[in-house]
């Protein structure tokens, strides 16, 4: 083993440089996820060793609060005890089958019972399983093979999917990734958000060949961009109207904007949903459900393969359903609350300091764009002060405030966020906002994560 020698870093984390050059030796760039490594903000990523209700506690002993609470997989925080209890119940009695479990069926039905237009659901291990098997099965079912994506939406490293996609792609500013051939992405076609115009005229034209249409419930890859009043029904009629499959991926809004995700908020039945985060409480697991008809196709009942060795596995439907069951209207109430006094605060905080910015949300989803103009769709997301979002990141960071580390992403709360956490976050939003209005200016509009 290689002694490292500690760096004092400017931001004073010692330790996580140590661990992060030991990282970069025998990981790849030193994370396992694009985003975790500081690259659009800068400076050293924080390993945290511990976490509890809002904060967690990094290898050199600072203290934050946590306001990505591991990009949405936590609702309630750090370590509940209620998901603590359940996860260390279900690891003593064994930590995976290979065979089916009562964890499962409860999960299952738990997910039923909230999503109305979920009849059946596959438990599946992360995000990128339930969208690419999601598209599978729809290609299956209508034995079409194109599928229609919009710009700046992230459904997971699916191959079909990674054509402008948002999340570290957005962030690196990488339009879609090496390795993925052309043969792959041949049948995506890629619509600009927000644009039922574009969305009509394709259907018009190619619609008798088209799968499925997939669109985040609510776009929060390239920041969060609501959609516009009606989009979202009228994707589903024009996909009804056309024999096409409409998939809503719920990854991130499924139980986190609202008991049953945003399709119920909406009043949508999409064909096929797909879940993830907050589902698992913190513990890989994902899912994709919808009409019966449909998910009775797959293997073993039909056709369609899918399968996974630690799918349902009992740590994470034990997570998950503690999760859930706390998950209750007045918990979303509060969610709603704490969400929306942040909002205010961060952009009271903003606009005294004469900064350009919009702050839009979806229930207690929202994120912080750097811009004077509304965000509707990526173009529009990239034409954001990335700079000013450095500066405004950094300053927070080193006031014990742990934001997402990119321009791009939502940021998420969690009902640990008591009056104690909260007043951490207001207290650093005066001297962050006067980091950004001093960051931004010069460079401001157009600038991109990878500057
Ligand atoms: N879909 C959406 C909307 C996501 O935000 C993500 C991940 O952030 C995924 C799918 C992929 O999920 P996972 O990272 O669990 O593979």
């Amino acid at each position: 083993m290689t002694a490292s020698v500690p760096v004092i870093h400017p931001f004073g984390a010692p330790a996580a440089e140590a661990l992060f050059d030991r990282a970069k030796a025998v990981i790849p760039g030193g994370v396992n996820s694009p985003v975790r490594a500081f690259q659009a903000v800068g400076g050293t990523p924080r390993f945290p060793v511990r976490g509890s209700g809002p904060h967690l506690t990094d290898a050199d002993g600072r203290e934050y609060v946590d306001l990505v609470n591991s990009w949405g997989a936590l609702l309630l925080g750090h370590a509940h005890p209620a998901v603590v209890e359940a996860v260390t119940a279900a690891a003593a009695k064994g930590t995976s089958f290979g065979a089916p479990t009562e964890g499962e069926v409860l999960l299952a039905e738990e997910i039923v019972r909230r999503v109305p237009a979920v009849e059946q659901v596959r438990l599946v291990s992360s995000g990128t399983e339930a969208t690419m098997s999601a598209i599978r099965l729809a290609r299956a079912a209508t034995g079409r093979a194109k599928v229609v994506k919009f710009a700046g939406c992230y459904h997971g490293h699916v191959d079909a999917l990674l054509a402008s996609a948002g999340s570290g792609l957005l962030t690196l500013a990488l339009p879609d990734s090496d390795g993925v051939s052309g043969a792959q992405v041949t049948d995506t076609i890629v619509l600009p958000y927000g644009d039922l115009g574009v969305v009509r005229e394709l259907f018009a034209r190619h619609g008798g060949e088209i799968a499925c249409l997939i669109t985040e419930a609510v776009p929060a890859n390239m920041g969060v961009v609501p959609p516009p009043p009606g989009f979202t029904a009228a994707l589903a009629e024009i996909c009804r109207d056309h024999g096409a499959l409409f998939v809503a991926d719920e990854v991130i809004t499924g139980f986190r904007v609202g008991p049953g995700g945003w399709s119920r908020v909406e009043g949508v039945r999409p064909d096929l949903l797909t879940f993830g985060k907050t589902m698992g409480g913190g513990v890989p697991a994902a899912a994709f459900g919808g009409r019966a008809d449909l998910m009775g196709l797959l293997a073993p009942a039909g056709p369609v393969y899918q399968a996974g060795t630690l799918s349902g596995n009992p740590l994470a439907t034990a997570a998950g359903l503690a999760t859930l069951s706390q998950a209750t209207g007045e918990l979303y109430a509060r969610l709603d609350r704490i969400a929306a006094d942040l909002r205010a605060a961060v952009s009271a905080a903003l606009s005294r300091e004469g900064v350009p910015h919009r702050v839009q949300h979806a229930g207690s989803l929202f994120s912080v764009f750097f811009t004077a103009d509304e965000v509707t769709d990526q173009t529009s997301a990239l034409g954001q002060d990335t700079a000013a979002y450095r500066a405004f990141f950094h300053a927070m960071l080193a006031r014990g405030v742990y934001l997402p580390p990119s321009a791009f992403e939502a940021w998420f709360v969690s009902a640990a966020l008591d009056d104690s956490a909260l007043s951490r976050v207001y207290e650093a939003l005066a001297p962050a906002a006067a980091a950004a209005g001093q960051a931004s200016g010069p460079t401001r509009g157009g600038t991109r994560a990878s500057d």
